[in-house]
């Protein structure tokens, strides 16, 4: 386990938090991590695909948000910030206003000039960019930002994994040769993988290129999930595709090999022509369904062709600036998150993007007992682990079921029993293992399980 942060903080009563569970599972949420998220106090929903994130989940997203960051910026992509509200003229230029249909959030002013909710920001960047850049001197460079976005999705269903308001990262690179964005195009793609790891993600990269001509080069980072709309193959050696594509992908002989077979009447599963092979390495390749949790894309000269965007080479001619987008979904991963690390008891974060590391479970309202408490929270904080103390007045086994809901990844019990021995009791919450600790290491003890 990864401890989030090393600077000195102050531990947070949980009497005067704001994080409302529930007990019933709320009548509309399919999904685990829609259920858990409402349930233990994370988000409430406002409107169809539109949440409120409470003070809990709004934590974890900050967690994302820094993880990404430090990861943009490791990449030298600079963070910035681009308006949601967008006029229409932009999305003229490229042809999207037309051409993105209802998903567009369109709205007008009160002199009647239309807008939309900004979906991603291919429009508002290129003509940024295009008052400024004009020598290939001055590329190649990447910008990035986290706002929000409106998508006016058919089915918003699945809480945060499919919102109509979400929060997303989205980084745009700007070249002068295709090669300089497809170097760039995998250093993305490295961060993306980094970002993953850092979330505690279960993750496949799933190439969707189709090899073709005219092919478009993209990368979508799935996180392994049931609850997934993707259905992937993957392989051990690293190889992973989309099951469609890889299907479309294959020699025309192993397609009339696959056919054969059906027409033999081999008993064959569902998604039939799966070849059982890896094409990379001939190992035997698995099957999973997948969240997209972010996309990289080798955009190239689309936008900047259609909104006349140009460098100017070395020997004075002109060209249409080449373009790479990385989108990052900061609330859907977090969802995604959710739905990998679940058991019935509630959420098991990662401690990566915990809301906070520790909660110091106080058993009752004995003066000794809070002032241990308080003591280990205080000694805890201070050497910069993020800590909770339960302090309020409810039974244990309300504070124990409440614990695991939210999903701490430790605990600490601290109870007039144990202190008559002179410990605590420390538990994790990942693998449910307990154990009795000595007072005076305890707060060593815990931050030796974080680091
Ligand atoms: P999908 O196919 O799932 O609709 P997309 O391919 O349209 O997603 P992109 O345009 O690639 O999405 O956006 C970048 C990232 O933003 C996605 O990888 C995803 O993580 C996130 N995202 C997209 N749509 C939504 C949404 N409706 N709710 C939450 N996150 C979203
Ligand atoms: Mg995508």
């Amino acid at each position: 386990m990864a401890a989030a942060t090393h600077t000195a903080t102050t531990p947070v009563r949980l009497s005067e938090y704001y994080f409302p569970t529930l007990k019933e599972t709320p009548a509309e949420a399919e999904l685990a991590s829609h259920k858990l998220l409402l349930r233990a106090g994370f988000m409430r929903k406002t409107a169809a695909g539109v949440y409120t994130l409470l003070p809990l989940g709004w934590r974890v997203v900050r967690k994302i948000e820094q993880i990404v960051r430090e990861e943009m910026d490791a990449v030298d992509a600079r963070e910035m910030r681009m308006p949601i509200l967008q006029p229409r003229e932009l999305w003229d230029e490229s042809g999207r206003w037309n051409d993105y249909g209802p998903e567009l959030m369109r709205l007008h002013d009160r002199h009647e000039r239309e807008f939309c909710l900004g979906p991603t920001h291919e429009e508002i960047i290129t003509a940024l960019i295009a008052a400024d850049i004009h020598s290939y001197r001055q590329l190649p460079f990447c910008l990035y930002q986290m706002n929000t976005k409106f998508r006016d999705e058919i089915r918003p269903r699945f809480g945060l994994l499919r919102g109509r308001e979400f929060l997303m990262k989205d980084a745009y690179s700007f070249h002068a040769t295709p090669e300089s964005l497809s170097e760039y195009y995998e250093v993305q793609a490295a961060a993306y993988g980094r970002i993953c790891d850092r979330m505690g993600l279960i993750w496949r990269r799933v190439e969707a290129d189709s090899g073709q001509i005219g092919g478009k080069v993209t990368a979508e980072f799935m996180a392994l999930a049931d609850a997934g709309e993707s259905d992937i193959v993957y392989c051990d050696c690293g190889f992973a595709a989309d099951i469609e594509v890889f299907q479309g992908d294959q020699s025309d002989e192993a397609r009339a090999a696959a056919a054969d077979e059906k027409q033999a009447g081999e008993c064959v599963p569902d998604v039939d022509a799966t070849p059982a092979v890896c094409p990379t390495c001939g190992q035997a390749l698995q099957r999973a369904r997948g969240i997209e949790v972010g996309q990289v894309f080798e955009v190239g000269p689309k936008y900047s062709q259609a909104m006349g965007v140009n460098y100017t080479d070395e020997s004075g001619v002109e060209h249409p600036i080449i373009m790479g987008c990385y989108g990052w979904g900061i609330t859907r991963s977090l969802a995604a998150a959710v739905e990998q690390h679940n058991d019935e008891a509630g959420i098991i974060w990662p401690v990566g993007i915990a809301p906070y590391e520790v909660c110091v479970i106080r058993l009752g309202d004995d003066e000794a007992v809070a002032a241990a408490a308080d003591a280990l929270a205080a000694e805890l904080a201070s050497a910069g682990v993020e800590v909770v103390i339960d302090d309020r007045a409810e039974r244990p086994g309300v504070k124990f079921n409440d614990a695991d809901l939210i999903g701490w990844p430790v605990q600490v019990v601290v109870g007039a029993r144990g202190l008559a021995a002179g410990t605590v009791e420390v538990k994790l919450r990942a693998t449910g293992d307990k154990h009795d600790v000595a007072c005076a290491e305890s707060a060593t003890h815990i931050q030796a399980l974080l680091s």
